[in-house]
């Protein structure tokens, strides 16, 4: 077998056109991944380089070596700015931009002031090295519980990447070289080969990456409500379900908190239903302040009813928690175009007995609301009234 240099990097060519088609047409169809457009970006200008390289002796050898590496290397860095962003860490432009100026001033040294072939390769493979280094950084160090097996993987790839690199460091150049790389030899045109490989590897790791968040983003959607943000009803049954269970299980306490906005029909008949909507999200952003520090999952059931699960909570802390809510949202006007919409809630409370599912809790707080209703609403009801202290079973309407 002959490994020939030039139909190597013709093949790796071929390969990154193939690569940046492909990024280009699944970007045009996942167009809410933000990150591919990066992604696609670096690509093209990797593939331009890659061409500019490959045109060596045709063109000057400032538009070959210099400017081909120069972008090569630049495609690099927009790769590693998007797996940033991939991961929510912002990474100035300064840092990448510097990097891809210094190692272009020193490839120009190395073309046209002391002409070193053999240098070039190894400042080309040492550029890799730190590229590939960092990546795995960012994705080892950074990656979020949610998306950590694609950036695992991903990551494992960038060191392994990085450890071929840091193998052509040493790999020695035939003696008839000159100032060629096309006649670099074998030892050389392998790394080309293997080369190929890690650059497929990379490419399916930025697939990978780019398939988890999706999942993860398909599956929150599925999870929540597009209004509020807050579980959507499948999703509070479910997780309810589950977190009963577990609470059952060892012995805890398992409050269920359940409320329906007030009047509602005519906040949407006098201020319209965009005003309606705002509402709902201003009593979103209450129930999210209250419940911060608790294990409290909080879901919109239904238009302007909303169920709150509380694990390792008893009757009592409910109740305290329900009467926090009522008092601030009636004393909290919604503000939406300089209006004030006042707007109250009546809630029900229903604590888990042994054995009880998640849906009779539903049921139970359900008919305490509606006691509540019926009381003249803005008010809490138990739906274990003998399981109060007497402070708390009366009226907590103010
Ligand atoms: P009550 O005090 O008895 O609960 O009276 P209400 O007016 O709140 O109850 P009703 O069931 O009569 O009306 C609920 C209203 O909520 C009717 C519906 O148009 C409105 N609604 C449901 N979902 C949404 C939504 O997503 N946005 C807006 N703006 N309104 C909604
Ligand atoms: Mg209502
Ligand atoms: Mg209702």
């Amino acid at each position: 077998m002959y490994l020939d240099i030039p139909t190597l990097a013709f093949i790796s060519l071929l390969m990154g056109i193939g690569a940046s088609i492909g990024f280009t047409s699944l970007m045009t169809v996942l167009h809410n991944q933000m990150v591919l457009r990066t992604w696609v970006a670096a690509l093209w200008i990797g593939t331009a380089g890659m061409l500019l390289i490959g045109l060596r002796h045709r063109i000057p050898d400032l538009g070959s070596v210099v400017i081909g590496n120069g972008l090569v290397v630049l495609s690099n860095v927009i790769v590693m700015k998007g797996i940033a962003r991939h991961l929510g860490q912002p990474l100035r432009w300064r840092w990448p931009i510097g990097f891809v100026l210094i190692y272009t001033g020193f490839s120009a040294w190395l073309t046209f002031v002391t002409p070193d072939l053999h240098m070039r390769i190894v400042l080309g493979s040492l550029q890799a090295v730190i590229f590939y280094l960092a990546n795995a950084y960012l994705l080892l160090r950074y990656a979020e519980s949610e998306i950590r097996t694609s950036c695992r993987i991903a990551g494992a790839i960038m060191l392994v990447n990085a450890v071929f690199f840091f193998g052509r460091l040493f790999m020695p150049l035939a003696p008839g070289a000159g100032q060629d790389l096309m006649k670099a030899g074998s030892p050389i045109a392998a790394t080309y080969v293997l080369g190929i490989l890690t650059g497929l590897a990379t490419y399916f790791a930025l697939l990978q990456l780019v398939t988890e968040r999706l999942m993860v983003d398909l599956g929150r959607a599925a999870r929540t409500d597009g209004l509020t943000g807050l579980l959507n009803r499948s999703a509070i049954v479910a997780e309810g379900r589950a977190s009963l269970a577990r609470c059952m299980q060892r012995g805890q306490p398992f409050a269920l908190l359940i409320f329906d906005l007030d009047h509602f029909k005519q906040i949407n008949d006098t201020w319209g239903h965009d005003a309606g909507d705002a509402v709902l999200r201003h009593v979103t952003a209450i129930v999210r302040e209250l419940t911060r520090a608790s294990g409290c999952l909080a879901s919109r059931y239904g238009g302007e009813e909303f169920v709150l699960a509380l694990p390792e909570t008893t009757l009592v802390q409910a109740m305290d928690l329900a009467e926090k809510l009522r008092h601030t949202l009636a004393h909290s006007h919604a503000r939406i175009d300089n209006q004030s919409i006042p707007v109250t809630a009546s809630i029900g409370v229903a604590a888990a007995r042994p054995g009880v599912r998640f849906e009779q809790l539903v049921r139970q707080a359900d008919e305490a609301m509606y006691r509540t209703k019926f009381d003249g609403r803005n008010g809490v009801s138990s739906a274990d009234i003998d399981d109060l202290p007497f402070a708390q079973a009366g009226d907590l309407r103010c």
